[in-house]
C-alpha cells in the first residue's frame, strides 16, 4: 500500500470503502493514477463534475473569481451569488433562491420551508412530509428520517419526527395517509439514484402533483442528483410536465466545488424571512462563479447531446450478453447485471472505466460533455466485463 494510503487509513474516519486507487490528475474524462495508469471516468465523482476534471471554462471562472474575493458572508452583496441564483429562476420559473452547501442541507432548507409554511397556513400540527420508499435525500438526522430505507436509520435512532414513507406508485396509499394525517409537503427524487436508478412512473408523479396542488401539500423535488442537465433536460421534473412548488440540487451545479440550491416557487418565495435560515458559506463566490459557467453552458444544444449519448448507451446495453435491465434517463444509467454490480466495477477498473454502484446495479453517471469516442470506448470495456 502507498503512503499516502496508510495515512489516509490512519487518520481518516472510517465511513468510506475506498478502492486501492489514488488519483491525482485528468482532464476531461480521463483521470490518471500514481502509475500513471489511465482510467475512463464514469462517476464524474458521483455525478459533479459535470463538465469532467479540470475542465478549462469552468477552472478559469472558478480561479478568476479566487484571485478577486474568495469569501465574504452573507452580509454582504456578491456578483457571482446574484447572478447564479437569476439564471436559476430564468432557466426554470421559480422565484427565489436559497445557497448551501450540499444536498442534504438543501434538502434541510426545503423541509424548513414545508414547516413554516404549512404551520402558518393550516396550523402547528400540520407538519408530515410524504416521501417514498427507496428514497435517498441526505445524511443529516432529518434527511436521514426522509430518507426512506431503513437500514440507514437502525443505529441513528431518535431521528427527527414527522415523515411518513410510501411505496412509489402507490397513490391510494397516499390517499389513505392524508385522510388520517396533515400532511405539509411530498417530497420526490424523479429517478431513485442511491436506490438504483429507478425512475418513477409518469402517470404516478402525475397523480402526486395534482394531489398535491388540490390539497395545498407542497410538492418538493430533489434534484441533487438528477439535476442540472443530468437526465437530458436541466431539470428530471421537466420530464414528467409537473411544476413543482421546491427544488432542491447540488452534486452537478458547482462542477465540482461543493454548493447546494433551493428553488422557491412563486407559491414558497416568501415563505423564510430575515434568521429563518442561513448558512456561512453559502452563496459563496467561488462555488458560484464554477457554477453559473456550468448553467451558462446546459443550453439546447448540449441537453441534445445528452440524449444522443444516452440513446447509445441505452441501445449498447439493452440485450447485452450479462446485462439483465437497464434503467435511468439521460446520462444516468443503472445496469442490472448478471455478475455482482461490485464486481463489474472492479473488473472494470482494472481494466481502466471507473462506474459506481446504486444498490444491485451498476451506475454510470459520466460527464455531460464525454466525447462521444471515450464513451464509446468505456461503454465497449463494460460490455465487454459483463459479458464474462
Ligand atoms: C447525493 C444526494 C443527496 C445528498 O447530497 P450531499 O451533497 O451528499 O449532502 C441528497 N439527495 C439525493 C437525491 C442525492 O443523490
Amino acid at each position: 500500500m502507498s503512503i499516502i494510503q496508510d495515512i489516509d487509513k490512519s487518520f481518516v474516519a472510517n465511513t468510506y470503502a475506498r478502492f486501492p486507487v489514488e488519483i491525482v490528475s485528468g482532464k476531461g474524462s480521463v483521470v490518471y493514477d500514481t502509475d500513471n495508469k489511465k482510467y475512463i471516468d464514469m462517476g464524474s465523482g458521483i455525478g459533479v463534475t459535470s463538465f469532467g476534471i479540470a475542465d478549462d471554462k469552468w477552472a478559469e471562472a472558478v480561479s478568476s473569481q479566487l484571485m478577486k474575493v474568495q469569501h465574504m458572508s452573507n452580509l454582504y452583496y456578491t456578483e457571482p451569488c446574484g447572478k447564479l441564483a437569476k439564471i436559476l429562476c430564468e432557466k426554470t420559473g421559480m422565484k427565489k433562491v436559497f445557497f448551501s452547501n450540499s444536498g442534504a442541507e438543501a434538502n434541510e432548507c426545503a423541509i424548513k420551508i414545508a414547516r413554516k409554511y404549512a404551520s402558518e397556513k393550516k396550523g402547528a400540527d400540520c407538519f408530515t412530509i410524504v416521501t417514498l420508499k427507496n428514497s435517498f435525500h441526505g445524511r443529516t438526522l432529518t434527511t436521514l428520517a426522509a430518507t426512506g430505507q431503513d437500514h440507514y436509520h437502525e443505529l441513528f435512532q431518535p431521528l427527527t419526527p414527522g415523515f411518513c414513507h410510501i411505496e412509489a406508485g402507490n397513490i391510494t396509499g397516499l390517499e389513505e395517509l392524508a385522510a388520517n394525517t396533515k400532511l405539509a409537503a411530498i417530497m420526490i427524487e424523479c429517478i431513485q439514484g442511491e436506490g438504483g436508478v429507478i425512475p418513477l412512473e409518469a402517470d404516478f408523479v402525475k397523480a402526486l402533483a395534482d394531489f398535491a396542488e388540490k390539497n395545498d401539500i407542497l410538492l418538493m423535488v430533489d434534484e441533487v442528483q438528477t439535476g442540472n442537465g443530468r437526465t437530458g433536460e436541466l431539470y428530471a421534473y421537466m420530464n414528467y410536465g409537473i411544476t413543482p412548488d421546491v427544488v432542491t440540487t447540488a452534486k452537478g451545479i458547482g462542477g465540482g466545488l461543493p454548493i447546494g440550491a433551493v428553488l422557491f416557487s412563486e407559491k414558497v418565495e416568501n415563505v423564510l424571512g430575515f434568521g429563518d435560515h442561513g448558512s456561512t458559506f453559502g452563496g459563496n463566490p467561488v462555488c458560484c462563479a464554477g457554477a453559473v459557467s456550468i448553467l451558462e453552458r446546459i443550453d439546447d444544444a448540449l441537453l441534445a447531446e445528452v440524449k444522443e449519448k444516452s440513446g447509445y448507451l441505452f441501445d449498447t446495453f439493452a440485450g447485452a450478453k450479462g446485462i439483465e435491465d437497464v434503467s435511468g434517463m439521460g446520462l444516468m444509467i443503472g445496469l442490472k447485471t448478471v455478475m455482482p454490480a461490485k464486481d463489474v466495477v472492479t473488473a472494470c477498473m482494472e481494466k481502466g472505466v471507473l462506474c459506481l454502484t446504486a444498490k444491485d446495479k451498476v451506475r454510470l453517471l459520466p460527464a455531460l460533455n464525454i466525447p462521444m469516442e471515450v464513451l464509446v470506448e468505456a461503454a465497449e470495456i463494460i460490455k465487454s466485463v459483463c459479458a464474462e
